[in-house]
């Protein structure tokens, strides 16, 4: 099922996507096709070398979410959506009890990001979370050998089909690719040609899909890609590039 990225009864022309439903009927079925696909992913193990956050510990720090880092913002009516690589280890996962952990420098510099579009995204865990975005990783479970240990292209390709079904079932306005892989998954599951990564970034339209939502590629905002790649002042402009399409 398709749900359109514009605003509901707006001159959207892909309208056609609108269930002849009121909005809170939509949220519904946003609601039951969100919770069917997470009961998929936590059965799911069609990745060798992942691990299922179901599947460590008996699932004691596995919750209702797709994945880990949708814990921290999973807005199902949001209009950004933020999808990175992957979330991380089994030893980390276990560590900080499946979550992301207040005062993460990528996490941080991530909110300050977001921020400039006028999205306030409370930090990790705080009292009083604002739950205003949308986040996931185009590879959901978790691999071993340290954060920054290598991801296997099938992982991406098995997990497109859930990757594509969330895009589908938030539509949001704006989806950010965090990162060349991130956005690579996202090419090859739309079926478009990602073309250089730069270029990508640098282009003022993005890629639409047929829902509507606009895909964009950002460069990831760790300080190892700020040194390396992209500053955070130049990150900080390709972002505000995204407001007008919020
Ligand atoms: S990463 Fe995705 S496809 Fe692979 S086992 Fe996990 S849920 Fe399944």
């Amino acid at each position: 099922m398709y749900f359109c990225a514009g605003r509901a009864g707006s001159e959207c022309e892909f309208q056609m996507y609108y269930p002849p439903f009121p909005l809170i009927d939509i949220e519904m079925q946003k609601l039951v096709a969100y919770e069917q696909l997470v009961s998929e992913r936590i059965i799911c193990r069609r990745c060798v070398g992942l691990t299922n956050p179901s599947n460590v510990d008996d699932g004691r720090f596995d919750s209702t979410e797709i994945g880990p880092w949708s814990k921290w913002q999973s807005n199902l009516n949001a209009s950004l959506m933020v999808v990175g690589q992957d979330w991380g280890d089994v030893r980390y996962f276990t560590k900080h009890a499946g979550a992301d952990v207040p005062g993460n420098p990528t996490n941080m510099a991530l909110r300050e990001l977001i921020g400039l579009l006028g999205i306030n995204v409370s930090e990790p865990g705080c009292v009083n979370p604002s739950n205003v975005a949308f986040f996931t990783n185009a590879v959901l479970c978790l691999k071993g050998g340290g954060l920054q240990a290598d991801v296997e292209n099938d992982w991406f390709a098995n997990c497109g089909s859930f990757l594509r079904q969330q895009v589908e079932i938030v539509a949001p306005r704006v989806l950010v690719c965090l990162g060349e892989k991130a956005y690579r998954g996202i090419a090859k599951e739309f079926a478009f040609a990602p073309g250089s990564f730069r270029k990508a970034v640098d282009s003022p339209i993005g890629v639409r899909l047929p829902n509507g939502t606009i895909a964009f590629a950002r460069y990831h905002c760790g300080k190892r890609v700020q040194n390396k790649h992209r500053t955070l002042d130049r990150q900080r402009e390709d972002w505000r590039r995204l407001a007008q399409f919020l």
